[in-house]
């Protein structure tokens, strides 16, 4: 891996890097160059009007970019950053239109990852989308980043992600907040700090979203997803099982003792298998009985894959 200043320079130069983070590899540009920017859309084959969370180094950041920061914004940073909550604000006036998509807010926040954390700190705030081509799993491997958009292209490289699966994002425009995206920051944990109930609002029926990534279907394999039943037999080599409990040994079986963090980690890399290898269904089983703080996420992120 070339040293990080090679990859500073690279933005400073208006190129596109992908790095890790604590939830999945994001692809950076500079947030204040919209050449940079148009070249995040056109790579990852995004949809103009799904707008990207700019990524901060420090909290003094997000003076750049939001108009008003609610004194709940505040609780939130001081608990939860730097890691995995995305804070939509009221925008300031100068922050780029293709950052916001045009909306008249903007989504913010802090890696929790050392080395995301230095590069921002070289580079500036960073816009930085899921590194994937749009339609595919989130990349939570450097070689996932490589096989959407090939060998040459710069990754900096650390280890398999840690949470597996995209930040909560939380909508602090409107007077009463709501969680437009879970993730392994529950709703539990932020009504917690905030001492206040928070709505929800991530359903696939929603005719008019407040996160337009909402209108997208996401994170589909070619592998058909779908729960495990009673009719199904492990002996079935063309399915992938991912199981909670079970001392099968095969191949295509993998048991995660129940462990959902484990599951929301390898999942996106499992999507990936069973298409690399040819799987013709990914059979997961229900886990109605678990209720850690990722399972709302991870079931969010099942549930649209699920054909
Ligand atoms: P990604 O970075 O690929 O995980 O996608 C970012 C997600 O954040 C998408 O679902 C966007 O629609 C959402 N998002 C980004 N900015 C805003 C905003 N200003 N308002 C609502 N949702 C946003
Ligand atoms: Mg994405």
């Amino acid at each position: 891996m070339a040293n990080l200043d090679t990859y500073v320079r690279l933005i400073e130069a208006g190129e596109i890097v992908a790095f890790p983070t604590e939830t999945v590899y994001g692809l950076g540009a500079d947030a204040w160059n919209p050449s940079a920017i148009q070249k995040v859309f056109e790579v990852k084959g995004r949809p103009s009007d799904n707008p990207l969370i700019v990524h901060v180094s420090s909290e003094e950041q997000i003076h750049d970019f939001a108009e008003k920061i609610p004194p709940i914004a505040h609780t939130l940073i001081e608990k939860f950053w730097p890691g995995p909550l995305s804070l939509v604000m009221k925008k300031k006036a100068d922050v780029l239109d293709a950052v916001t998509a045009g909306l008249q807010t903007v989504a913010i926040r802090m890696p929790n990852h050392p080395t995301a954390l230095d590069f921002i700190s070289k580079t500036g705030p960073l816009v930085a989308p899921s590194a994937n081509k749009s339609g595919r799993p989130s990349p939570t491997k450097a070689e996932h980043v490589h096989s959407d958009f090939g060998a040459g292209f710069p990754v900096i490289d650390g280890e398999a992600t840690e949470i597996g699966l995209e930040s909560t994002v939380i909508d602090l425009s409107e007077p009463f907040p709501a969680i437009l995206r879970p993730g392994s920051i529950s709703r539990k944990h932020i009504e917690e700090a905030l001492g206040m109930e928070v709505y929800e609002s991530f359903f696939h029926h929603l005719k008019n979203p407040r996160s337009p990534g909402q209108k997208y279907s996401h994170y589909k394999p070619a592998a058909e997803v779908r729960w495990l039943t009673d009719t199904d037999n492990l002996q079935n080599s063309s399915t992938l099982f991912l199981l909670m409990d079970s001392d099968s040994e095969a191949s295509n079986v993998v048991s995660y003792r129940n462990d959902l963090n484990q599951l929301a980690k390898e999942l996106y890399d499992r999507y990936r298998q069973a298409d690399h290898e040819g799987y013709e269904s990914i059979v997961i089983e229900p886990f109605e009985t678990i209720d850690p703080p990722i399972k709302s996420a991870l079931l969010n992120r099942i549930e649209k894959t699920l054909k």
